[in-house]
């Protein structure tokens, strides 16, 4: 992802503030120990006008994630959205927006405990494209492992844990590709860096399952309920790595790279253009303001 435009007003201890005020101490406990969860939501221009993708479904997994890492914070998902809704009508934002919500242990004690304090933070980025839309990935398996459940558990949207994501995109780049593959403690197909993974074989898409070492993708959920909506079985279930190599088709999807395609794993080809059930996914995905308006909540 590069460097977007960032809208000009931020979110912090209680109050929206212009983005240059939205500042915090070197010392803060979260810069030094990765004590954050955080969330990724998009809004979209629809017919309603701007609308946020989700927002109810992404408020739950912050929740669960304050709670999962015993984070001392009372995640109330009420207020949360509240503060949401009110900084994106102060930023009047235009076009695909990124809305980044952060709750970070924000005292200075130099000391990795949970103990602490914690603060919201909420800003806002201009996200037109993550990938080239219509160009196909070229990714790797990476040769990192993902984060394990007794680890740091990948359900959570720890922002400690996204080294692990950093590690795989800066190696699988370097080395010419577009993004990772990691798999998961037993070997098997996890997820993508930043996102999830579908493969199709014989007209059925098929999914890593949450024991997977994966973050329970709220597209990847939205996936499912549109292959249900069009009538494609999903089964998610253990997928090896050299089972990728044998798929007819595979996408990733998440809030930043919605549906993306992927031409080569490990330099093998899975399909030279993008396959017939992903163009109907993809499709549908973007008519979902008009499928499934109640996923969308006006600002
Ligand atoms: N896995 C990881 C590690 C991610 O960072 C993301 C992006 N949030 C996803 C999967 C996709 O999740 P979602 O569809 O909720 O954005």
């Amino acid at each position: 992802m590069g460097k977007f435009d960032t809208y000009p007003f931020a979110y912090i201890r209680k109050s929206i503030v212009p983005i240059e005020q939205a500042q915090i101490p070197i010392a803060t406990n979260a810069l030094h120990y990765g004590a954050g969860i955080f969330g990724g939501i998009k809004a979209y221009e629809t017919d309603a006008g701007v609308q946020i993708f989700r927002l109810a479904d992404h408020m739950e997994r912050m929740r669960q994630s304050c709670k999962i890492l015993r984070f001392p914070y009372d995640f109330n998902i009420e207020s949360t959205q509240k503060i949401i809704l009110k900084l994106a009508a102060k930023n009047n934002l235009k076009g695909t927006t990124y809305i980044r919500p952060l709750v970070y242990r924000s005292d200075t004690n130099l000391s990795p405990g949970i103990e602490g304090d914690y603060d919201l933070s909420v800003y806002m980025i201009q996200m037109p494209e993550y990938f080239q839309a219509e160009k196909g990935l070229s990714v790797c398996v990476s040769s990192w492992q993902r984060n394990a459940d007794g680890a740091l558990p990948p359900r959570t949207k720890a922002t400690g844990g996204y080294l692990n994501s950093s590690l795989a995109i800066h190696d699988a780049v370097t080395s010419g590709f577009d993004s990772a593959i990691l798999l998961d403690s037993d070997g098997n197909v996890g997820e993508g860096a930043v996102m999830n993974l579908f493969m199709v074989k014989n007209g059925q898409l098929i999914t890593p399952a949450s024991d997977s070492d994966i973050l329970e993708g709220i597209t990847r959920r939205t996936v499912q309920l549109i292959a249900k909506d069009i009538g494609i079985p999903v089964i998610e279930r253990t997928i090896s790595r050299t089972e990728l190599y044998t798929a007819d088709e595979i996408f990733f999807c998440g809030t930043a790279v919605e549906i993306s395609w992927c031409q080569s794993v490990d330099n093998v080809e899975i399909s030279s253009k993008k396959g017939d059930i992903t163009t109907k996914i993809h499709k549908a995905f973007d008519g979902l303001s008009l499928s499934h308006p109640e996923l969308f909540t006006k600002i």
